[in-house]
């Protein structure tokens, strides 16, 4: 089924870890009204980001004001710098409507990257960029300069579409230097450095990509998701319904994108269940106090959360598991990534065999029958409460806006990776929204999480395509 319990299966598992069991249950199981109550919450703290009262969600414009007709035509780089990669595109928006061709690299982008240098990051991106064009392009010294998206996923004020200052670091990236300041500048004196021929056309959020990308073959898109190795989401309003945009004038009627930055939601900590292990990862983090919700979601954290839980039931509790072993390899904190659950989850057998071997290969642990089930029942208990807490956001957006019906797009590993995500989320999006049962269960949900187009190849294009027609015909 989609919820995938286990919970029959107990019977002969030992007292004491049965109690474990029902303690993680308790700590992490988000009931039908927690959830409304967070719902809530999170709608009074989407229109407070707009509103400038405060709150801890920023709620950011990002100057694109418009979707796409489907009709956008032009040739233009992408470059995404994402949590894990670093990919280079060249998208080509072709004449026949919602219509695109895409050549891309991805590249590694080295651990030591993320905690460094800011020069040697700006550095490593330039040489992807040089790389990348001279394997398309040939000789550089005649080309004329390309307009580049670049999607730039951390939280970023923005005064212009081609300005991005850095608010924080998130995802684990702890580069000295950039926070506070505009990265675009930074970016370019790169660029000149290397010579590299490109002019930065906007400075994009993975998730506005999304939105915008999705939009493109699909007019019902109204939001657009991340659930990756961080987690957020963007949507469009109207300029009338943001009053920290008030000095500006514009038209009430005019749209903004708005790039939520909604895993700080709750950094305050009113209303989501933090567990122990929760505050630990909160604690151990390079920013302590940030991004409450994402730490519960993203994957990023989801293997990490299931790790410091071993490794308590190892240590701390009666009943010990893995007794008499010793555990190096799962002492390493962020060891495991959330692969690693989604393994688990997947082990097809009825005894558990796969994540038995999974236990062995890559951590030197031999788990026994009772503890298999403790672990399989732990990875569900993670990744369930990931979903219904995304549900959260996206409920919150829908209420927020009205929507009664449309079409969500969603990108990210653990989206398109984790078993059961889908399901999971659909589940407490009904719960909070009260949706009747459906008579036929094929029917499609109102608001439906799909999944969505190319956000940081083809969505950072089409925002680089629509800036242009919009700087062209004379308008900011
Ligand atoms: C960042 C967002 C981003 C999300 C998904 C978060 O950590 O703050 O800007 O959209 O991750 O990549
Ligand atoms: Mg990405």
């Amino acid at each position: 089924s989609n919820q995938s319990s286990r919970e029959g299966s107990f019977v002969d598992v030992p007292k004491d870890l049965l109690g474990e069991i029902e303690r993680l249950e308790k700590l992490f199981t988000i009931d039908t009204a927690k959830l409304k109550q967070i719902t809530d919450r999170f709608v009074g703290e989407l229109e407070k980001g707009l509103s400038n009262e405060g709150g801890s969600i920023p709620m950011n414009p990002t100057w694109v004001m418009s979707f796409p007709n489907g009709y956008e035509t032009g040739t233009f780089l992408a470059l995404d710098m994402g949590g894990t990669n670093l990919r280079v595109c060249q998208i080509t928006l072709t004449e026949q409507k919602s219509e695109f061709d895409i050549i891309q690299s991805k590249y590694r982008l080295p651990e030591e990257l993320k905690t460094g240098d800011a020069d040697e990051l700006w550095e490593y991106i330039a040489d992807c960029l040089m790389q990348f064009i001279e394997t398309h392009h040939g000789d550089t010294s005649k080309l004329e300069k390309l307009p580049l998206g670049f999607t730039f996923s951390y939280p970023a004020t923005q005064n212009y579409i081609d300005e991005g200052i850095l608010q924080r670091w998130t995802k684990g990236f702890d580069i000295p230097g950039v926070e506070g300041h505009n990265v675009v500048p930074m970016f370019e004196e790169a660029l000149a450095r290397r010579g590299v021929p490109i002019k930065l056309t906007a400075l994009i959020n993975d998730t506005t990509g999304t939105l915008i990308a999705s939009a493109y073959t699909d007019t019902k898109m109204k939001i657009g998701c991340i659930f990756g190795t961080g987690c957020n989401a963007a949507y469009m309003e109207d300029c009338g319904s943001i009053p920290k945009l008030a000095h500006l004038n514009l038209p009430p009627e005019t749209p903004m994108a708005i790039n939520c930055e909604w895993g700080a939601f709750d950094n305050e900590h009113v209303v989501l269940p933090q567990t122990p292990y929760d505050v630990i990862i909160d604690k151990d983090s390079p920013r302590p106090g940030q991004q409450a919700f994402e730490k519960m979601i993203a994957g990023l954290y989801l293997g990490e959360i299931f790790r410091l839980i071993m490794v308590d039931l190892h240590d701390n509790h009666e009943t010990h598991i893995f007794a008499g072993q010793d555990i190096p390899k799962l002492r390493k904190a962020y060891s495991l990534d959330s692969s690693f659950l989604s393994a688990i989850e997947e082990d097809p057998f009825e005894n558990l065999s796969e994540t038995a071997e999974l236990f062995q290969s890559k951590l030197d642990i031999r788990a026994n029958g009772p503890e298999l089930e403790l672990i399989r029942r732990t990875a569900e208990l993670i990744g369930t409460r990931a979903a219904r807490l995304s549900a959260c956001g996206v409920a919150a957006i829908s209420i927020k806006k009205g929507y009664k019906t449309c079409h969500v797009g969603a990108d990210g590993s653990v989206f398109n990776k984790y078993p059961h995500f889908k399901a999971r989320g659909a589940q407490g999006l009904r719960e909070i929204l009260d949706w009747p049962e459906k008579e036929d269960p094929k029917a499609d949900d109102p608001i439906e999480v799909l999944a969505a187009e190319d956000g940081s190849g083809v969505g950072a294009a089409l925002i680089a395509a629509l800036t242009l027609q919009r700087v062209q015909a004379g308008n900011m």
